[in-house]
């Protein structure tokens, strides 16, 4: 029988919805359970593919190739669980799917409205293909008593406690205490409102869960259980942490698993904490650090790379060692700027991005990282712009660029369409529409034996997400490879280049794929793992 948590969030946003229902699915599922996590988008875009990543941070990619939320990055990332297209929907969506059946006549004699048939289609989304976990928690995005789109998201979990019983349900409300310095208090009565505000929508929360940056006496804690309605022992604290990975052993501590299997009746064994603790025991206590330098569009935006920032954390607890990382802006680095900039950093990573600001940058830290032997990293964009530098410096091709760009004498890379005329996209994009024009997901890779990546993921048979449009252009790959460049994965076909290499230089190493989408702290990405180890070596160099 399968059970669903809902998770809601209160009082302001930033609160942490997606870390709390990501904890939770660890807790259960080290529990013995097994569990999905779904999250309900509230704004009208159909996916967060086409918004800019200053408004909704990272756009994660799933396997099966759908641009989403990044809180699905968290899920997968303390769950070890792969995401997919059913676990993520936006209102925009599910107003789509009804207003599509309308105009094909479904409900022909019948006025459309949000109560049922929006709320119908929310339910029908929390209740598909679930019936083979004990678990689905859902994460309601947005905040009560705040978004005005989130209405029909909490009418829908509503209906639900009346259609499964509350035996089967249970309502989370996440909420936040200020600190009120010159009182020296916490305040409780923004968490009293928004109760109260989830109960004017006919929700009685069962547990709450506030966020605090203070510790929390017994006294307000009574307080908040009398004016919420909530058993004291329901009332749960989440104090700031140093690590959003100590957030699941911080809950264990407040018996939040317990109480969510005594609400339904569970009995199961205590949860093994072990490998969390390992994990951020490391954390910690590092034993070394290292700077890397990371050039980017978003620099200072620490959540439009939400998933790179987590890659460094997991492979830097593999090598105890600290990574800092380094935020420059791509546009700010020129020839002359570039030395003082990159000064003091051990490796170099560009990230992926999208259009043309910056681009010189990129390929002058590509060039730099290259002549120097500084270990270099880079990601599907990185990799684009070290070909370009490659093209330009050591081919002799001035003009090369990507088509991405504007039209170029050199397309060095460019859409596979444009010089390859045998229809071998078709199959390498899985989507049509405008969000997802891209290739996007997962996708094979074939290493070359005795590449230094195949030594790294030990093995010549991988599979990366993808999320992009554009590739090597293969007609340059001969001249590339008198330049020393090794195309080290190819994609099974042999017709995609995914990495390359330098056979001269210690850490080279360029991807088309995504790999931090994959990194997670309990399994770390071994491509991560082996350039902070080559950063640190390099840090002992100079
Ligand atoms: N803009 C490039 C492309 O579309 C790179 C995309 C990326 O870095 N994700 O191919």
């Amino acid at each position: 029988m399968t059970r669903y948590i809902f998770v809601t969030g209160g009082v302001l946003s930033s609160l942490g919805k997606g870390i709390a229902a990501a904890s939770l699915g660890s807790l259960l599922q080290q529990r013995g359970f097994s569990l999905k996590i779904r999250k309900l988008d509230p704004y009208l875009n159909c996916d967060p593919g086409t918004m800019s990543p200053y408004q909704h941070g990272e756009v994660y990619v799933t396997e099966d190739g759908i641009e989403a939320d990044l809180d699905l990055g968290h899920y997968e990332r303390f769950t070890g669980i792969h995401a997919s297209r059913s676990d993520t929907i936006t209102s925009g969506r599910i107003y789509l799917n009804v207003i599509e059946r309308e105009r094909r006549g479904d409900y022909l004699g019948t006025t459309v409205q949000v109560v049922p048939h929006i709320t119908d289609e929310v339910k029908k989304f929390i209740l598909a293909e679930s019936e083979d976990v004990d678990f689905v928690i859902c994460e309601i995005g947005g905040t009560v008593g705040a978004d005005i789109e989130i209405l029909p998201f909490v009418e829908a979990i509503r209906q639900l406690r009346n259609d499964l019983g509350r035996d089967r349900t249970l309502y989370i409300h996440l909420t936040y205490l200020p600190y009120i310095a010159t009182a020296g208090e916490l305040k409780t009565k923004p968490t009293q409102r928004s109760v109260k505000d989830l109960l004017s929508h006919g929700i009685q929360p069962d547990i709450l869960l506030c966020r605090t940056s203070e510790d929390i006496g017994d006294e307000e804690k009574r307080k908040i259980s009398l004016f919420c309605n909530i058993a004291p022992d329901a009332v749960i604290i989440a104090p700031d942490v140093a690590s959003i990975y100590e957030v699941p052993l911080n809950f264990h501590a407040e018996a939040l698993d317990d109480k969510i299997c005594k609400h339904f009746g569970l009995s199961s064994k205590d949860p093994d904490l072990h490998a969390w603790k390992g994990f951020t025991g490391k954390l910690q206590n590092p034993t070394f650090d290292v700077t890397i330098a990371v050039i980017g569009k978003y620099a200072g935006f620490l959540d439009a790379y939400k998933s790179l920032n987590e890659a460094f954390i997991h492979a830097g607890v593999v090598n105890h060692t600290q990574v800092n990382l380094k935020w420059i802006n791509a546009e700010e680095i020129t020839p002359h700027s570039l030395e003082t900039l990159l000064e003091g950093t051990h490796g170099i990573l560009v990230p992926g991005g999208f259009g043309e600001r910056g681009i010189e940058g990129k390929i002058l830290a590509s060039q730099f990282a290259r002549e120097r032997e500084i270990p270099y990293f880079g990601i599907c964009l990185g990799l684009q712009m070290s070909i370009i530098d490659i093209a330009r410096h050591c081919l002799g091709l001035k003009d090369a660029s990507s088509s991405e760009f504007g039209p170029c004498r050199h397309p060095v890379v460019g859409l596979m369409t444009e010089w390859n005329k045998d229809g071998t996209l078709e199959h390498r994009t899985k989507n049509t529409d405008m969000g997802g024009s891209m290739r996007l997901g997962a996708y094979p890779c074939t290493l070359l034996p005795g590449s230094k990546v195949a030594s790294i993921y030990n093995g010549t048979e991988i599979s990366e997400r993808h999320r992009h449009r554009y590739e090597i252009n293969t007609t340059y790959k001969n001249d590339l490879e008198q330049a020393g460049v090794v195309f080290s994965g190819m994609s099974p076909d042999g017709k995609l280049p995914e990495i390359i290499e330098l056979a001269y230089h210690p850490w080279f190493i360029a991807v088309q794929f995504h790999p931090e989408y994959k990194s997670q702290p309990l399994n770390p990405h071994p491509l991560f793992v082996s350039f902070v180890e080559a950063s640190l070596k390099h840090s002992r160099l100079i």
